[in-house]
């Protein structure tokens, strides 16, 4: 990436960056490959799950769009990528709207950039932790009917909320404003048995402060009585897998096991 983004600190490494890194994109700087080089030397498999946690993403929306929801907010939705949630769901719905929350400058700059000329799909800068803000904000009010089905999407975000931000709070404030026929889709990071998970959760609060791998107790908590989808809590790989046009389905499965959590709520 070329420097000199405005209300950028290249200084630090960014969640959005390192993730970026991750999938093989070229939106990041040196501070943000240190700490995705950690991540690929000491927990092999985290480009395979970060590619896997992306495809997940895309067919949970596909099926949505699908199910004939046509209304997304898109939570710490992240850099742009190959395939973003706009794009999948336009592909089915054309006129389906999209609210792209995250609170990274970069996301918003490139997101923005990406979008001009977009009637029907939005990004904002904002936190996740102050739904209020998102839920009154004009762009919100303008695309989305909080009178009609709205798919929540929580992808690859919880985790990035430590135990006393309280994501269980997010996703029941988000359940108070959505109709029923509404939709959760969650990704999160999922503790196992082995120290692996500890460590990367140390690289991780060492670095950002915060990210979590919480166990399948811990997660299921976070959506208290929703009902939780075929077939229920499973790696991304697993959820509803499109295994011919996801190469990464056969060999990414095994890895994730112990690392990531996927779920589908409605
Ligand atoms: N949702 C995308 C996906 O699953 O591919 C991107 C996930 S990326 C790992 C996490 C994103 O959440 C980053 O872009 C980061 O900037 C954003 N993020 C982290 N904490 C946030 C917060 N409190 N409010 C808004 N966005 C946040």
């Amino acid at each position: 990436m070329t420097e000199g983004n405005s209300g950028v600190d290249q200084s630090k490494p960014s969640i959005a960056r390192v993730y970026d890194c991750l999938l093989g994109g070229k939106d990041h700087y040196v501070v943000d490959r240190a700490v995705g080089e950690t991540f690929k030397h000491d927990m092999p498999g985290s480009v395979a799950i970060a590619h896997a946690n992306r495809q997940n993403l895309v067919r949970a929306v596909r099926e949505l769009a699908l199910a004939g929801i046509d209304q997304f907010i898109d939570m710490g939705s992240g850099l742009p990528t190959a395939d973003n949630v706009h794009q999948v769901a336009q592909r089915q719905v054309p006129d389906a709207r999209v609210v792209y929350i995250d609170s990274d400058p970069i996301v918003l700059a490139h997101g923005r950039a990406l979008l001009e000329g977009h009637a029907h799909t939005r990004v904002l800068q904002a936190d996740v932790r102050d739904p209020q803000a998102i839920r009154e904000h004009p762009d919100t009010v303008e695309l989305i009917d909080f009178d009609r089905p709205v798919a929540v999407v929580l992808s690859a975000i919880l985790h990035h909320l430590n135990d006393d931000e309280d994501p269980r709070a997010l996703v029941r404030y988000w359940q108070e404003q959505v109709p029923s026929g509404s939709y959760f889709f969650i990704s999160h990071f999922r503790s196992g048995d082995n120290p692996q998970t500890a460590e990367a959760e140390a690289v991780l609060q060492s670095t950002f402060g915060r990210g979590r791998w919480r166990s399948d107790a811990e997660i299921r908590a976070l959506f208290g009585d929703l009902e939780i989808l075929e077939p229920g809590i499973v790696p991304s790989s697993l959820w509803r897998p499109d295994v011919a046009s996801d190469p990464l389905h056969a060999g990414a499965a095994e890895a994730e096991l112990t690392v990531w959590e996927q779920l589908i709520v409605g």
